[in-house]
């Protein structure tokens, strides 16, 4: 049996923090949980008897709660044996808004990391945004701007981070000016190296600095953005797609589950 606390592929015993990411009837009795723990990062787990009325894990698979989960794993499947409830965010549910955006970074976090890959700083960047999700309650803007902030984690955790301070044909050093954004080539393109036929999306003056200003600044400086509703809608459209492009997935837009939600009456 390993330590408590202590996950390798030899202990069959193992406790990690974690949050469910979805789940899906597996038995009559029996779920199948997709886990996103902060040691052993995603991967499955089942939970035996979590259909039976009054089982033993209660509310901690539900949506938005952190948990302690103790694991035992044989024959190559995790079981989920206990849980504790560390912290529920469940007041994300208040709000659709934030339970939309709350459960955006659930699907991007699913979509995006590969199983069995350890990744504590995306898990503690997730929390980070629950919490901040909370503080900002129903301001849609800013929810949208924590879920562009999140992707921006992603794509930084990926290693495959755009260049935008500086023209990626030339180098010469871009400011406020007309120039385009390559995803394919990962970066923005002075307005003097574009060419016809590269897949390039035109940036304003505007758009082009908000751009690297979205990958070099912290979440509170983000959260001060003011952004119209059009200008937040071509950055959540082009850094899912950058996103999209480098994991090879279709990542769709947090708009998407906006539009299936309300139509078209959100303010963001
Ligand atoms: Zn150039």
């Amino acid at each position: 049996m390993g330590l408590p606390g202590t996950v390798s592929t030899s202990s069959r015993y193992a406790r990690d923090e974690g949050i469910v990411l979805k789940k899906r009837d597996f038995s009559e009795m029996d779920t199948i949980v997709t886990l996103f723990a902060r040691r052993r990062g995603k991967f499955q787990a089942i939970a035996k008897g979590a259909r039976k009325l009054g089982n033993r894990f209660g509310a901690s698979l539900d949506l938005f709660c952190v948990c302690d989960f103790f694991l035992y794993t044989a024959s190559g499947m995790t079981n989920i044996v206990q849980t504790k409830i560390q912290r529920s965010f469940r007041d994300l549910l208040r709000e659709w808004i934030t339970w939309i955006g709350g459960e955006y970074v659930l699907y991007l976090v699913d979509r995006v990391l590969e199983e069995e890959k350890p990744e504590g700083k995306v898990f503690d960047r997730l929390i980070e945004v629950w919490k901040n999700m909370l503080l900002v309650r129903g301001d849609e803007l800013k929810v949208g701007l924590l879920t562009l902030w999140f992707r921006v984690v992603l794509i930084t955790s990926l290693g495959v981070t755009p260049c935008l301070s500086e023209c990626i044909s030339c180098g010469r050093s871009l400011g406020k000016e007309e120039s385009f954004l390559s995803i394919s080539q990962g970066g923005r393109i002075c307005r003097y190296c574009a060419r016809s036929g590269q897949d390039l999306l035109p940036l304003s003056p505007f758009l082009g600095v908000v751009l690297l200003y979205l990958f070099s600044h912290s979440l509170e400086a983000l959260l001060r953005l003011r952004l119209k509703r059009e200008e937040f809608l071509f950055f959540d459209r082009t850094v899912s797609a950058y996103l999209g492009y480098h994991t090879e997935k279709k990542i769709d837009p947090l708009f998407y589950f906006l539009e299936q939600v309300k139509g078209n009456t959100y303010n963001i």
